[in-house]
């Protein structure tokens, strides 16, 4: 897999055509269906990632786009993996991504009757039975790629004792794991899908929807298809791990008598580098107490994303610019922050704030004066309106926006250099203050009054526009500023703790803001430092804010793909 290789012919185009959308556009000008029904079918063993939102596009955006309509459904078949509140967080994520299932919200777990009903139907037909055999002895005797398997000893046992003994796994008569319902298909096949999967396993566990009511559940493979068919679901989009268990999937479907025949397509799931898209990982990065939380703004999870400032709008942006395909690829983290920034750039207002800051003292500004300036709100949106910016003779900016000893083509503030204070004046640096230490602690400058507004009236010019707040009334402000959580492109799954980032968060705790930030709460972009966001552990005494993304993009240097619009 090529980084940043976009899947699909769409990549870069926001034209929504697919294999799958032909497909499903086919199924309809030929009448094999007429009308469309998706689901999106998570686990509720985890919070949503960005990977699930490629899925919940894909399944709800075709059905809108063809007028069908999507199920949510849950695939609830694993009791001691699943919680309510991973229910609730999934529910809340799909709304918040912008989609509505309706009246279609669903549970595997409303089947279990009807599915236990077409397990029992598959024994009496000879298609089933109960094997006492370890999982130890299962996976032994399961064969190889290369090696057929071999039958069960417990294979050849009569319907009746199949089906009573698999009652009695249902009331509870046996220990976890003492017993097992497996399909009858072939021990020999090139398919180790279809060597005698398993359809039930006993797991006395308490579940968020049947309590105790059950000692047995089905297999993800027995419920998945089966559940579909009940919904009346015609097309059934997975990932493509999911490929080699499509003729499984059709084998229940000729097997029982089912009420609708769905059809299972693959496509390739999203991979982000820098990341790791799997619940699983994301489970033990917060349970290991790598982040704080599932909604820490590092983490690759729509609460997370949101958290951070992602609007909606851009995960659906950017899921369209990647596509749909049938290769797997990794996606560039930069395409993301490509279209986060499109979408904010048109929506955020433009605010000050310095995040480092160092204290400039204006020596011929009169002391007891004090100018309301006005500036620009939005600079593309006339109707966003303006404010006053309160100006004095203390002011802040930025650290980084003065240096001693200039650099070559360093033309911000230095010994003697001329600047522009956006909206204000231009100052002059007359004097650097040090501390016992050396450091820099404040400068004496000087303004031209001429200037006010930011231009001269004697045409000179200046090379370098800074941001600044007034220091009077500037309010103190906590910014984070987030890094990739992972050093490395392409993290390890299996072993990402070596991988993680010491650097994925930056908290910059004395920063100064500017006041009008206090009753502002949108997504705001603060001038030449990138987009922002309120965080909810801001309270009346201290305001802290996320940086959603920076203006530029800083991955395409690492990884030498640019997303689109970049030269
Ligand atoms: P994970 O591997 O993160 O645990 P999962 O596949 O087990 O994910 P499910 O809750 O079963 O998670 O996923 C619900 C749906 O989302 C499935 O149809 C699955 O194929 C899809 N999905 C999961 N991860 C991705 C991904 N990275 N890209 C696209 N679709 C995905
Ligand atoms: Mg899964």
């Amino acid at each position: 897999m090529a980084i940043g290789e976009a899947s699909g012919e769409a990549a870069g185009e926001t034209a929504g055509r697919d294999f799958i959308r032909d497909i499903i556009a086919d199924d309809l000008a030929a009448k094999r269906r007429s009308k469309v029904v998706t689901r999106f079918p998570p686990e509720p063993n985890g919070y949503l990632h960005i990977g699930h939102a490629k899925s919940i596009c894909l399944n709800f955006g075709v059905a809108e786009e063809f007028g069908g309509q999507c199920h949510l459904r849950f695939d609830d078949t694993n009791p001691t993996k699943e919680e309510q509140e991973y229910i609730d967080a999934i529910k809340a994520d799909v709304r918040w991504l912008g989609f509505d299932w309706g009246a279609h919200l669903h549970h595997a777990s409303d089947y279990f009757e009807q599915l236990f009903a077409w397990a029992e139907h598959l024994i009496q037909s000879g298609k089933a039975y109960v094997d006492d055999q370890s999982q130890d002895e299962m996976r032994a005797k399961r064969g190889t790629l290369t090696e057929a398997g071999q039958n069960s000893p417990f294979r050849e046992r009569k319907v009746e004792e199949n089906l009573d003994l698999f009652r009695r796994m249902r009331a509870g008569e046996f220990d976890n794991g003492a017993r097992v319902l497996r399909a009858k298909i072939d021990m020999a096949s090139g398919n180790i899908n279809l060597r005698d999967p398993v359809l039930y396993r006993i797991l006395k566990a308490h579940h968020p929807r049947t309590g105790t009511a059950w000692s047995i559940y089905p297999s993800y493979d027995f419920a998945h298809g089966q559940s579909d068919a009940i919904e009346g679901i015609t097309h059934s989009l997975c990932t493509l791990e999911f490929e080699d268990h499509r003729p499984l999937y059709e084998w229940f479907l000729a097997n029982l008598p089912v009420p609708s025949k769905p059809r299972q397509y693959e496509f390739a799931r999203l991979n982000l580098t820098y990341t790791v898209l799997s619940k699983r990982v994301l489970t033990e990065l917060v349970r290991g107490g790598h982040v704080k939380s599932w909604d820490d703004p590092r983490m690759p999870t729509l609460a997370g994303l949101r958290r951070r400032g992602v609007p909606p709008e851009s995960l659906r942006d950017f899921v369209k610019r990647i596509g749909v395909s049938k290769s797997n690829s990794i996606v560039d983290m930069g395409m993301l922050d490509f279209s986060i920034r499109e979408v904010l750039n048109t929506t955020a207002q433009r605010r000050m704030a310095v995040l480092r800051p160092l204290k400039v003292v204006i020596e011929n500004y009169p002391e007891s004066k004090t100018e309301e300036l006005e500036a620009v709100n939005h600079p593309e949106n006339e109707a966003a309106g303006t404010r006053k910016l309160h100006f004095g003779r203390e002011i802040y900016v930025e650290r980084d926006d003065f240096m001693e000893v200039p650099e070559k083509k360093f033309y911000r503030l230095s010994p003697g250099s001329e600047v522009r204070l956006r909206y204000a004046y231009f100052i002059t640096c007359r004097e650097i203050v040090k501390n016992a230490a050396g450091e820099v602690t404040e400068l004496r400058c000087i303004y031209d009054p001429a200037t006010k507004g930011g231009n001269a009236p004697d045409g000179r010019k200046v090379k370098a526009t800074l941001h600044w707040v007034s220091a009077a009334d500037a309010v103190k402000a906590e910014v984070r500023i987030f890094n990739q959580l992972f050093s490395k492109p392409d993290p390890d799954a299996s072993n990402f703790a070596g991988d993680l980032n010491p650097q994925s968060m930056e908290v910059l705790a004395d920063c100064q803001i500017e006041r009008s930030l206090v009753d502002y709460k949108a997504p705001v972009q603060f001038e030449r430092q990138g987009y922002f966001c309120r965080d909810i552990d801001s309270t009346p005494q201290k305001l802290v804010f996320n940086r959603t993304v920076g203006l530029r993009d800083t991955y395409s240097k690492v990884s030498g793909v640019k997303p689109p619009g970049q030269k």
